[in-house]
């Protein structure tokens, strides 16, 4: 590895040498180009119920990617609520009856639901599960609006307060019959969080990958340039609003645009407000987070939809490690003045219009 570098770099002070300028430079790219595609290996895998996609260049990169896998799989066999022996599945069969033994990992993903809860005023829920059920939204089964009163029967089963964690015996318990945990909401982006720290513990330094559309971006593409990754338009799978350039973090959109059903012409999705036991209605198309933390990218991304944007702003204008691009049902694309930094809006042909919001102030 280290060899090739230096041959690479010889090579590009040759050609220093030898060639003029602007020549040079082309040359010199073009060989490092090379270099980095020899390098360069891809996966494309199922987890999590989704499909993953990774890119990165490192002379391992087989050996980095299988073992990638494996880490995903490993999580999933812990997560998943279909895996019937899995923690979280224990942990939901114990409800209202016992704790039960958690794993490093499994406690660790429990208690940052909860802090993002705690940190969204429960707008971020990792016990909302049996009214997620009862819309249909984690079953194979039939989807359909539920009953008033089955909802009213279910809510009070919802409060991550009931989900206590005893941090000393790495336990949890459930204390309310029915209640049910459901990490949807925040596995994919703990998975990333896992993933980017093994990819560059293997001396990874230029990656991407896509959990389902959770990006997580590993330093720069190899020439040094940022990466680009677009926000798509929530109205046109084909169409997206802007490109956001980045190096080295997580970006993570939740909509009500990919999971949904119908029923009476009205359209029903999966992210559900724990207030209302309905799908989340509080003029959002979709929330974006940008942020190096990959857990709290995707909790924020679902709790910031549930909030809507005045309340989002506030918790934005309270915090110092993430930064967010919303659209709106009423056709706008608002950045947050750090986001706006590295994100050029296109509109092209949708009809959207660009607002950027500030610390202080107001929408610009
Ligand atoms: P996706 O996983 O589809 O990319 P999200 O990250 O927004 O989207 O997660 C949505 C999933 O989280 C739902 O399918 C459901 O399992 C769960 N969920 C729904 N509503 C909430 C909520 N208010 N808080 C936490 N999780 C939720
Ligand atoms: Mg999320």
């Amino acid at each position: 590895m280290k060899r090739k570098i230096i041959m690479a770099m010889l090579l590009c002070f040759t050609f220093s040498v030898v060639v003029g300028c602007a020549e040079k430079r082309e040359e010199a790219q073009n060989l490092l180009n090379k270099y980095a595609d020899a390098n360069l290996h891809e996966m494309t895998t199922f987890a999590m119920d989704t499909v993953m996609l990774f890119t990165l260049y490192h002379e391992d990169g087989e050996e980095i990617l299988t073992d990638a896998e494996q880490e995903i799989r490993r999580l999933e066999s812990l997560f998943s609520v279909t895996i019937e022996d899995s923690e979280i599945s224990k942990l939901n069969a114990h409800s209202g009856l016992d704790s039960v033994k958690l794993s490093g990992d499994t406690e660790e993903v429990l208690k940052r639901g909860k802090e993002i809860g705690e940190l969204t005023n429960q707008a971020f829920d990792i016990a909302i599960s049996p009214v997620v059920k009862a819309w249909g939204f984690t079953t194979d089964g039939e989807k359909h609006v539920p009953t008033q009163e089955t909802l009213e029967n279910l809510l009070p089963l919802t409060s991550i307060e009931d989900l206590v964690i005893d941090e000393n015996a790495s336990m949890a318990k459930l204390t309310k019959k029915g209640m049910a945990v459901d990490l949807g909401g925040i596995a994919k982006g703990y998975a990333s969080d896992k993933i980017a720290s093994l990819l560059k513990e293997k001396g990874v330094t230029s990656g991407l990958f896509s959990l389902g559309g959770n990006i997580g971006a590993i330093g720069t593409k190899p020439n040094g340039e940022n990466w680009n990754v677009a926000i798509e338009n929530p109205l046109n799978a084909n169409d997206y609003v802007g490109l956001l350039s980045i190096q080295d973090c997580f970006v993570i959109t939740s909509g009500g645009y990919q999971r949904y059903f119908e029923e009476n012409g009205k359209r029903y999705h999966h992210i559900i407000d724990s207030n209302t036991g309905y799908p989340a209605d509080k003029g959002l198309l979709s929330v974006t987070i940008i942020s190096k933390d990959g857990a709290k990218a995707d909790g924020l991304s679902t709790a910031l939809f549930v909030m809507g944007l005045d309340q989002a702003v506030q918790l934005w204008r309270s915090s110092n490690d993430f930064e967010a691009v919303f659209i709106t049902e009423d056709g706008r694309v608002i950045a947050t003045e750090g986001a706006a930094s590295f994100f050029s809006f296109e509109g092209r042909d949708n009809d959207f219009k660009y607002e950027i919001v500030k610390r202080r102030g107001g929408v610009q």
